[in-house]
């Protein structure tokens, strides 16, 4: 068991772990959490507070994964607990309209500049779907470009690759989409306007929207080169298509306003997710009030949810909004912790000569094993997958928790502190040194 886990005990996690394996697939309830790509077993958390999480075996580890993304205040914020106590007490789901979703909608108008009118759902992928949806009733047209590395969630249109023979020709990357959906999907590269102008040519007249995460997060941190997302407006623009902003990782976490704040440039429609949340599971959708009056009850697109705006959920999100509305000083100390992580990679992959690329925006920094410079899919793709599994053990063994994927983002919170940081870099020398033989 020690030496499964790399020098500590994690033998309660392991037996768990046995036990769902009959009883849920895989024995996780959403696939990288199983470690597959890092192989070993799963660790169970049982709680969490600040930055820190714990195993059911009493190991603490620093954490960076912040449930992948939305604790942004860390685990537990007290803001966030209240917010969520209070409401249960008055009981956990109406089906009917509640005053906590106005609270939040109004949060979100007023730090979305580009959201007038916002849908809550209860996830990202829900998001997402129901915004390709829209685009295609609004614009008429069936078709949709997507970015080759990039995650929008499990729905049928978004689970496409590009075919290694044809870029205009979607086939589907999970047994059970079909080809008709996969047809309807066009990936194009990310950072590359010429991919996605080509495209629009070879399907004039049939693209409903562009949708992007502005700054990539799921093949690692890829932030957006200068005029790329300017470029797909225009294009989105010209040709009678809506450009939709996936900031379900970058809303409320790089910017108050997410990335079309920080970066200026105004998407159609946006999806919201993770931080929106606070750690319980929403997800929204929004835009001018023209396309969302195409959404039901007003428009005929439907959509709905039993849960949806659970008052639950909206207190969280509300709380954790309405902090970082009035702590405006939230995205300077993130920033700063985020430049500490700068010079320290910076430093270990100077000094050493790894071949390494470090890539950060904000409060998302990828530690890339390929030498960069990493602007796309085609060279994230490259990592050495076996030395980013051992570095991955390193860091657990010496108490860093990180996403157990190479194509994953580190995710800083409020509750991280400049000393952990020192720290995380301090254990990132001492790992690197282990995995590259130094
Ligand atoms: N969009 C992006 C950019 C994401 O990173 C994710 C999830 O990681 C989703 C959509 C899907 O969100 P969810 O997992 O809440 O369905």
């Amino acid at each position: 068991m020690i030496e499964e886990c790399r020098g500590f005990d994690c033998s309660k996690s392991r037996d768990l772990y046995e036990k769902a394996k009959g009883l849920i697939p895989g024995g996780v309830n959403s696939p990288v959490r199983a470690f597959g790509s890092v192989g070993g077993s799963p660790l169970f958390i049982e709680r969490a507070s600040g930055a820190r999480v714990w195993d059911v075996d009493g190991n603490d580890f620093l954490d960076f994964v912040g449930s992948w993304g939305p604790m942004l205040l860390g685990h537990n914020h007290p803001d966030v607990l209240k917010a969520i106590t209070d409401a249960a007490q008055n009981g956990t789901s109406f089906g009917a309209p509640t005053p906590g979703e106005v609270s939040l909608a109004e949060l979100v108008v007023a730090m979305v500049p580009s959201v007038d009118v916002v849908r809550f759902v209860n996830s990202g992928t829900e998001a997402t779907m129901s915004a390709v949806r829209l685009a295609r009733a609004v614009t008429g047209m069936p078709k949709v470009v997507k970015f080759r590395g990039g995650y929008h969630g499990h729905a049928d249109s978004f689970l496409v690759e590009a075919g290694s023979g044809s870029a205009t020709l979607g086939v589907p990357s999970s047994p059970g989409v079909t080809d008709c959906m996969a047809a309807d999907t066009l990936v194009a590269d990310y950072n590359d306007l010429d991919s996605v102008g080509m495209l629009f040519e070879e399907n004039i007249g049939q693209v409903a929207c562009v949708i992007v995460e502005p700054v990539a997060g799921n093949m690692g941190c890829v932030p957006p080169e200068p005029g790329f997302l300017e470029g797909l407006k225009e294009i989105c623009d010209d040709r009678g298509a809506l450009l939709v902003f996936d900031e379900v990782i970058t809303g409320f976490r790089v910017a108050p306003g997410g990335a079309q704040e920080r970066l200026g440039v105004l998407p159609d429609l946006t999806t919201l997710g993770k931080v929106i949340g606070g750690g319980l599971p929403v997800g929204a959708y929004g835009g001018s009030e023209e396309l969302m009056s195409k959404v039901a009850p007003v428009g005929a697109v439907y959509q709905a949810g039993t849960l949806s705006g659970n008052p639950l959920a909206m207190a969280a999100g509300a709380a954790t909004l309405s902090h970082l509305k009035d702590h405006s000083e939230v995205y300077e100390y993130l920033e700063k912790l985020g430049v500490m992580l700068d010079t320290g990679f910076g430093e270990l992959i100077r000094d050493n000569g790894y071949p390494l690329c470090w890539n950060r925006f904000g409060s998302i920094g990828t530690l890339f094993f390929t030498e960069g410079p990493v602007t796309g899919w085609g060279k994230a793709a490259q990592v050495d997958r076996g030395k980013f599994s051992d570095y991955f053990m390193n860091m657990l063994a010496r108490g860093i928790y990180l996403a157990p994927s190479p194509f994953e983002a580190m995710f800083l919170s409020t509750a991280h502190t400049e000393v952990d940081i020192e720290r995380t870099i301090s254990i990132a020398g001492e790992s690197l040194a282990a995995v590259f033989g130094a």
